[in-house]
């Protein structure tokens, strides 16, 4: 049986931690789907089309991985999707109990769903979309971030909005 993995997330931008994540993840199963959730409560500052332009274009090299959104139960989405497996980055002891309480809700919603943790590498542990964008906002160097085909885009956009 093909064993088809989700990655879901804000990715408000989307951050190397992320795509650290989702190539893993690539490697180990058949294939990946990236889904953008836009279900969430917090408020988010690019579209959901941006974000997932931009995911595009960072995994493009990646052959099984493609990208999607959901606005949505995650649990309903694998079901439709035929995906038994979500693959979370685990940064510190802090990401744990919200990850693990979500792991459980989907297991129970969806038994058939297993959530695997990876550990995010020790370069991206401090690594957020919120870091991202507050040093967008400052101004400062965002390359070691961000992938490289985005950068411009996001200086860009904060650039417009600091002018302001
Ligand atoms: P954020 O917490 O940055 O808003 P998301 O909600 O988009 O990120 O996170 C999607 C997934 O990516 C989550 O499983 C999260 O733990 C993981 N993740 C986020 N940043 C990193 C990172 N720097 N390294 C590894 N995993 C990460």
């Amino acid at each position: 049986m093909e064993k088809i993995a989700i990655c879901p997330g804000s990715f408000d931008p989307v951050t190397n931690g992320h795509i650290d994540i989702v190539r893993r993840a690539s490697e180990m199963f058949d294939a990946v789907i990236v889904v953008v959730m836009t279900n969430f409560a917090k408020q988010t500052h690019f579209s959901v089309k941006k974000r997932m332009e931009f995911l595009i274009k960072a995994t493009e090299g990646m052959k099984n991985v493609r990208v999607d959104c959901y606005d949505g139960l995650l649990a309903e989405y694998a079901r439709e999707h035929g995906a038994n497996i979500i693959v979370k980055g685990l940064r510190a002891v802090s990401d744990f109990e919200y990850e693990f309480q979500m792991a459980l809700t989907n297991n129970k919603l969806n038994p058939e769903l297993e959530t695997v943790f990876l550990t995010a590498r020790s370069d991206y542990m401090y690594l957020s979309s919120s870091i991202v964008r507050q040093v967008a906002e400052l101004g400062g160097d965002i390359s070691d971030f961000v992938p490289e085909c985005i950068i411009d885009e996001i200086v860009e956009k904060f650039r417009r909005r600091t002018e302001k």
